[in-house]
């Protein structure tokens, strides 16, 4: 049975419907705004006790959607970001340990901390909504055809269930329990480094004052950014390093080995100050269900789905999951299932061409990577033509389709 949530089309659209979220990250926070915006009852059931914000790495988002979070009220304007333009594309000079630019492309980014996004998201969910330090043990489906969320304090029964909670989702678990991650190989280190112990590295600090950069070397690559730092006003210089599992040193020792060995000395050095506790090793990998709603359960952000990090795509896919949400449950449909199959047919397109793209740039960007050092504009025009392979992707946002 589905309950009818009329046509209104106004706020008031899904009036009485219950929703159920678990998870209460980017994507639970958001999925709730969403569903409480579109008039439903919301609960998240976090399993954390404490502020997810300490997880305070760099991520970026394009600008349009930064504009349309703000325009339709998810996020404040008191969310500090960093909007940047360009992006360079840099290398070490053949048989030194200077910076060579390739490249510049039009890319413009809103670098974001993770942490104040969480918070900022947070801010919006109600405090009645959010039940944390809970773990969600199961989710089931009734006889009713309702979702059930089990925790240590009982049952509920909802309308439907997001599932939000992230790779290891149970809720994913629930309806499509074969999806395995699919490693790919190698890892990415993160790390972020305060712009105020950086003073006597002016080159880096000169170049992203108005650009991202990725910098090329062989088996790899790295990105760099400022994003927001905890306090008001002030920066942090994030960064992301792409290459091979070492073999016999630990992964936190040996991004400084591929560093060193591999980038301009300047850049090595950035890495070289990320301090303990502001960086993290994650082994890439990615996954998609074959659908992600299935009524009355559906699943948003890195449980709906995981693509590779190159696309910058994932705290992204979590606010267009929301927004979509949101259009689905104002949409006019007649019943439950009519809205999440209209989120599903929408999202898990999406989830798919993601994960290609993820796979197509790991491949140029780390399984193959160019003889960076002989490039030019020209080249890395080219080449990125080649990676994209027709695909959008907003961090090539001057790179036009073959
Ligand atoms: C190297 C790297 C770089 C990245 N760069 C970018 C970028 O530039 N742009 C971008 O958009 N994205 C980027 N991402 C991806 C982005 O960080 C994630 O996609 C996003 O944070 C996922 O949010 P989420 O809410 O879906 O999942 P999570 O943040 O994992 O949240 C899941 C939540 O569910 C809770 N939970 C789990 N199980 C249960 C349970 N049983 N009961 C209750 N609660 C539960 C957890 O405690 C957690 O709070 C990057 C990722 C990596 C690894």
């Amino acid at each position: 049975m589905t309950r009818d949530i009329g046509t209104g089309g106004g706020s008031v659209a899904v009036t009485g419907l219950r929703i159920g979220v678990v998870g209460g990250s980017i994507a639970g926070c958001a999925m709730a705004i969403a569903a409480t915006r579109a008039g439903a009852e919301v609960t998240v059931h976090e399993r954390s006790d404490g502020a997810l914000q300490e997880r305070g790495f760099g991520i970026v988002m394009p600008p349009s959607l930064h504009r349309e979070l703000l325009a339709s009220g998810y996020l404040g304007a008191d969310m500090e970001t960093v909007p940047v333009g360009t992006r360079v594309w840099l290398t070490r000079a053949p048989g030194g340990r200077s910076t060579r630019e390739l490249a510049r492309q039009r890319a413009p980014v809103a670098a974001c901390n993770w942490g104040l996004l969480w918070r900022a998201l947070r801010g919006r969910v109600g405090a009645g909504v959010y039940r944390r330090g809970l773990p969600v043990e199961s989710v089931a489906r009734a006889a009713s055809g309702r979702g059930v969320i089990r925790t240590g304090d009982g049952e509920r029964e909802y309308d439907i269930v997001v599932g939000a909670d992230g790779y290891g989702s149970v809720t994913r678990g629930r309806m499509a329990p074969d999806v395995r991650p699919l490693p790919a190989g190698y890892l990415a280190w993160r790390g972020t480094v305060p712009l105020d112990v950086l003073g006597d590295l002016p080159g880096p600090l000169e170049l992203l004052r108005g650009a991202w950069a990725t910098l090329g070397f062989p088996g790899g690559h790295a990105v760099f950014y400022v994003i927001p730092g905890p306090d008001p006003g002030s920066r942090l210089l994030a960064y992301v390093v792409y290459g091979a599992a070492p073999r016999g040193t630990g992964p936190d020792a040996y991004v400084h080995e591929l560093a060193g060995e591999h980038f301009p000395a300047e850049w090595a050095e950035v890495v070289a100050r990320g301090g303990a506790g502001a960086r993290g090793v994650h082994p890439v990998a990615d996954f998609m269900p074959p659908r992600v709603a299935e009524p009355p359960f559906l699943l948003a952000g890195d449980a709906a789905g995981v693509t590779r990090p190159h696309t910058a795509s994932g705290a992204v896919k979590a606010l267009q999951d929301a927004l979509c949400l949101e259009r689905a449950l104002r949409g006019g449909a007649a019943s439950v299932a009519e809205a999440l199959g209209r989120y599903a047919d929408e999202r898990t397109a999406e989830g798919i061409r993601l994960v290609e793209l993820g796979r197509r740039l790991g491949h140029h960007l780390v399984e193959r990577t160019p003889d960076w050092a002989a490039m030019g504009p020209a080249e890395v025009e080219a080449w990125s033509r080649a990676a994209l392979n027709g695909a959008r992707s907003y961090l090539y946002g001057g790179v036009h389709r073959p």
